[in-house]
């Protein structure tokens, strides 16, 4: 026999709708695009890559640019056109999404991690000359959250030791740097459009490059190392790979750029409100880090937080449950990279690089996209400064 239902003395408070973390914004037209496109009779690689290729390069100040379908290949396509491969090291910083050091063993090369900056949380230029040795090629720095690196010292280093460039500015599409956009100078720039980035295509991403040569080459590269002429031609001298993006994911790229500056400028509002409500003065004792306030350079691609946890006594893990049962979506961008079984394999360990590690353990993205209103940022820093409150020594 079946309990009796008793209602509730007290009617329960209708629940909020849960936040996520990260959620991006596709508007009608961008839709009815990709509709257009699949009835198009075309939906692989055509009209559409070309057309994104050409607004991409158009933003990165005319220099060529190629569409791929992710912005790890992009990474990794960048290093074979720098000739980067067995022998070689490359130096990277070991807090971010595992593809910036797997592309670099991907091609055969070696990665040298170097300690992050624990305020930017970017690999720590003051320490990249020491780690420089004669079979370093490349530097592949990440801008995380779209901070990003100075790019003044970064270009005089690797000028200074003859070094390939390649940023890995996955984060950091709509980031400047001294004014200018990021991927409008230097040397490699790869951008992702991933979902959770500040525009997407779904699954792609880009490389800006130096010359039609390397643009060539990492065509190549692209697909299966083809080259096509004349009406027959065909001719393979490269190990190319399947990197090519569709042109129903390109369509959705092309919706989203001319949203770009209004989606990062709606994001930085969004962040002045984190920093206005995580230091009143009942917050300003909270056991975290906050980011840099940056707000001229950065894209905000994420808002993160370290949590300091020699005042916590709970881990990251705990809070991240509590604001999940409070509704609130949050996510760990990045362990440190060395310590992944892979890495440990090949020689890394505990203690190598401390403050990655330490960020990796303690650093939490808590939401922020920009369809979220002023009332969600209240709610993350209520449900957030309630639980460190509640835990704190
Ligand atoms: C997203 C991201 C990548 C990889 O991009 P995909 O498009 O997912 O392949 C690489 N590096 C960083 C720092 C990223 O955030």
């Amino acid at each position: 026999m079946s309990a009796p239902l008793i209602p509730p003395a007290v009617p329960a408070k209708p629940a909020l709708p849960f936040l996520p973390f990260t959620r991006p914004s596709i508007d009608e037209e961008t839709i009815a695009g990709v509709a257009e496109v699949l009835r198009s009779g075309w939906i692989t690689s055509g009209p559409q890559v070309k057309a994104f290729e050409a607004k991409l390069s158009e933003y990165c100040g005319g220099r060529p640019v190629r569409a791929f379908n992710s912005g790890t290949c992009t990474m990794e396509i960048a290093l074979r056109v720098a000739g980067v491969g067995p022998g070689h090291e490359v130096i990277t910083t070991p807090l971010s999404w595992v593809a910036t050091s797997n592309v670099i063993l991907e091609v055969g090369a070696k990665p040298v991690f170097v300690d992050i900056d624990p305020v930017t949380r970017n690999i720590d230029l003051n320490r990249i000359e020491a780690a420089i040795t004669p079979r370093t090629k490349a530097i592949l720095p990440v801008d995380l959250a779209g901070l990003p690196v100075d790019r003044d010292r970064l270009h005089a280093l690797a000028k200074k030791h003859q070094l390939r460039v390649i940023e890995d500015a996955a984060q950091s599409f709509g980031s400047t740097w001294q004014g200018k956009r990021i991927g409008s100078f230097g040397d490699f720039v790869s951008f992702s459009f991933h979902p959770n980035k500040n525009v997407t295509s779904i699954e792609g991403g880009c490389l800006v490059l130096n010359n039609e040569r390397e643009a060539a080459l990492a065509e190549q590269y692209r697909l299966q190392g083809v080259v096509r002429t004349g009406y027959d031609g065909m001719e393979v001298e490269v190990v190319g790979g399947k990197f090519n993006l569709t042109d129903v994911a390109a369509r959705v790229g092309l919706g989203q750029l001319p949203h770009l500056d209004a989606f990062n400028a709606k994001r930085a509002e969004l962040v002045k409100i984190y920093f206005e409500l995580l230091n009143t003065p009942a917050n300003r004792g909270l056991a975290l880090q906050l980011p840099v306030a940056d707000f001229t350079a950065t894209n905000w691609h994420m808002f993160q937080v370290v949590l300091q946890e020699e005042r916590l006594t709970i881990k990251r893990a705990r809070v991240m449950e509590l604001l999940q049962a409070a509704g609130i979506g949050c996510q760990v961008h990045y362990p440190a990279i060395h310590l992944f079984a892979l890495y440990r394999r090949l020689g890394w360990k505990d203690g190598d690089y401390p403050l990655a590690e330490y960020a990796g353990r303690n650093i939490l993205t808590i939401p922020l996209f920009p369809a979220m209103a002023r009332a969600d940022v209240v709610r993350v820093v209520a449900a957030l400064a309630g639980i460190l409150k509640a835990h704190q020594k």
